[in-house]
């Protein structure tokens, strides 16, 4: 069946006046709480997605809606052109939380990723002394930093790009996963390796062990900022603050997102140690809504839970179980399994399906959860979640699969 096929299938009120720039699995929700939903007609799901990791800390978390509320009563938008009194102390916290020195706050992700493309080629010019116009920056086939113009130029997946160019030129991929070849790239133009920890559009793909470390030492030696986006796999999700800290490696620069915005509104930030971020001069970047106080309360909320470390705890002690549930599939209609904290890529076994028809029989037993790359189903739920809940998820897979 294709894509459009399914599109007219299902026609949710007023969608059709919707552009198709996705292909959501049809199911309409309308209230959320913890780790599960509820649709329009009253079924709850139990969400194995949290929004790409955007809801870690689950639907509704008391505390961050009684920040948001509280904030809303007083103060929502002041532009960049005032202070607000909630911006720095936000920009403090997560600063702390990142042990560096500054943060510059935007909205969505891929505003982060921009953002640190910029400093990075700013930092290159002003700083390392690299040739005006000439800066480069080292990417990893199969990334995914989000859907810009700029963004798509070094991406390698075709439904990104096609009919999007001309592209943005200074990118230059190598295959993710090989340090050395990171190495061989760099060159006097290259000021910036810009990688995803673990590749989470890619199917949760963890890189060989080392790998991070690797790439710390080699752009220290070779004066070029190691550029961490943990968008996707930061803030908890994998069991520790950030997927570097998993290599006990610290990037120059992190690029957080999605989880910073509590499931609330979007924030993102890029941190980083005032001899890179302190390039930026007034005027030369920024947002309207960047840094606005209800986004700063939201995420200064966000930064005081995971400063306790309870919930990369929790990710961490529910991820071991759920990776033995899941390696318990292998060889019954599941062809791997790749698990980092709570957060899973599951490699379907194409004579059982594909990813997408194993999420749509799921969504029929009450589990959401995102087919990604033809194959592959991602795992990635609130980490609020109950062990007996993961539990019976498994068991939902375990019944669509038919083994
Ligand atoms: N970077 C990574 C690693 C992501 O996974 C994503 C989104 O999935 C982005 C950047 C882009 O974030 P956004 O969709 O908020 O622009």
């Amino acid at each position: 069946m294709t894509d459009t096929a399914v599109a007219a299938e299902v026609v949710f009120p007023g969608e059709d006046h919707l552009a198709h720039n996705y292909h959501p699995l049809p199911v309409s929700v309308s209230h959320g709480e913890g780790a599960w939903v509820t649709d329009v007609e009253g079924k709850r799901y139990l969400d194995l997605l949290s929004a790409y990791s955007a809801l870690n800390f689950g639907h509704g978390h008391p505390a961050i809606l009684a920040a948001a509320h509280r904030q809303l009563d007083r103060l929502t938008l002041t532009s960049r052109a005032f202070h607000n009194d909630q911006l720095g102390p936000f920009a403090e916290a997560l600063a702390s939380l990142c042990g560096k020195d500054m943060v510059l706050p935007m909205n969505t992700g891929a505003e982060a990723v921009e953002t640190g493309i910029k400093v990075a080629r700013a930092w290159g010019y002003r700083v390392k002394g690299a040739a005006e116009g000439r800066a480069k920056i080292i990417v990893a086939d199969g990334n995914f930093h989000g859907r810009t113009t700029t963004i798509v130029s070094f991406s390698d997946d075709p439904t990104a790009r096609e009919g999007f160019g001309p592209f943005t030129p200074g990118f230059v991929r190598v295959p993710f996963g090989d340090s050395e070849a990171i190495r061989a790239a760099i060159d006097d133009d290259t000021v910036a390796v810009l990688v995803e920890p673990i590749q989470g559009e890619a199917g949760v793909i963890i890189p060989p062990d080392g790998y991070l470390r690797e790439i710390r030492a080699i752009t220290a030696e070779r004066n070029v900022l190691f550029i961490a986006d943990e968008i996707q796999s930061g803030l908890a999700r994998v069991g520790t603050t950030f997927a570097c800290d998993r290599e006990g490696v610290v990037p120059d620069m992190y690029l957080l997102g999605k989880a910073l915005g509590g499931g609330v509104l979007p924030v993102s930030a890029v941190a980083a140690n005032a001899d890179v971020l302190g390039v930026i001069r007034p005027g030369e970047h920024g947002s309207t809504f960047g840094g606005n106080p209800l986004a700063a309360a939201v995420g200064l909320q966000v930064v005081s839970m995971l400063a306790t470390g309870e919930f990369q705890e929790r990710a961490r002690t529910l991820g071991e179980h759920l990776s033995e549930k899941l390696h318990a599939l292998v060889g019954h209609g599941v062809t791997a399994v790749r698990v980092a904290g709570l957060w899973a890529g599951v490699d379907i076994d194409p004579a059982r399906g594909t990813g997408r028809e194993v999420a749509e029989k799921l969504l029929e037993r009450g589990v959401l959860v995102k087919d990604t790359h033809g194959q592959t189903v991602r795992i990635a739920p609130p980490i609020v979640v109950r062990a007996t809940e993961l539990d019976w998820a498994v068991e939902q897979l375990h019944l669509v699969l038919g083994d």
